[in-house]
């Protein structure tokens, strides 16, 4: 039997993961992004947010992105990170 191309676990080393970023210095606190993506952003006890899931699944992700796009300040980005990274 022939294994299909693209099944099963990915080779050690290659996964990836997509994480929310918030820069608290660039953002102003008025909480736009926990209204569009709450799955994934809690705001402090001041208002400020709070990334509460770190490995985002495909619908969290969507979300995620809508925030990235409408966050005033531009304080929000994703970004992709290797299993090598995520372990530092
Ligand atoms: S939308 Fe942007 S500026 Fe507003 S609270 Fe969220 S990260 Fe901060």
């Amino acid at each position: 039997m022939t294994p299909r191309s693209g099944a099963g676990p990915r080779p050690s080393g290659s996964a990836a993961e997509t994480r929310l970023r918030v820069d608290p210095v660039a953002c102003d606190g008025i909480g736009l992004c926990a209204l569009l993506a709450p799955d994934v952003i809690e705001l402090d006890r001041w208002g400020f947010p709070v990334v509460v899931r770190r490995d985002l699944a495909p619908r969290e992700v969507k979300a995620a992105r809508g925030a990235v796009r409408a966050c005033p300040r531009r304080a929000l980005w994703l970004e992709r990170v290797t299993s090598l990274s995520a372990a530092r």
